[in-house]
């Protein structure tokens, strides 16, 4: 049984970046930009229902505005306006500090 040796032939072309980020073939300098679809227009929920409240007692309502990982929503992702927001992030903060909201993931993530 002879083996015989096998060149080292890459199977996908990739080409060997010098630079430590790689190289982007997405953003082309001078190139159109992809257009995306116009989003429907979020409103800020506590100023379209005057009687949602923000509450720091009310983790149900606080989650919403929580990722998976436990950090704070951005605003241009909830689209709060910026007074609500900063009582949202008031409120978060604070139902963290009585445990009511995690202040991260667990580690047993992966
Ligand atoms: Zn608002």
């Amino acid at each position: 049984m002879s083996e015989t040796t096998t060149t080292a032939t890459p199977e996908t072309t990739r080409p060997s970046a010098p630079r430590p980020g790689g190289p982007r073939p997405d953003r082309a300098p001078g190139g159109p930009r992809k257009k995306r679809p116009f989003q429907r227009r979020k409103v800020c929920r506590f100023c379209a229902e005057k009687e949602m409240t923000i509450d720091y007692k009310d983790p149900r309502t606080l989650r919403y505005y929580i990722t998976e990982r436990g950090k704070i929503v951005p605003r241009r992702i909830s689209g709060n306006c910026s007074k609500h927001q900063r009582d949202i992030t008031e409120a978060i903060k604070r139902a963290r500090n009585l445990a009511l909201l995690p202040l991260a993931a667990g580690h047993a993530l992966p």
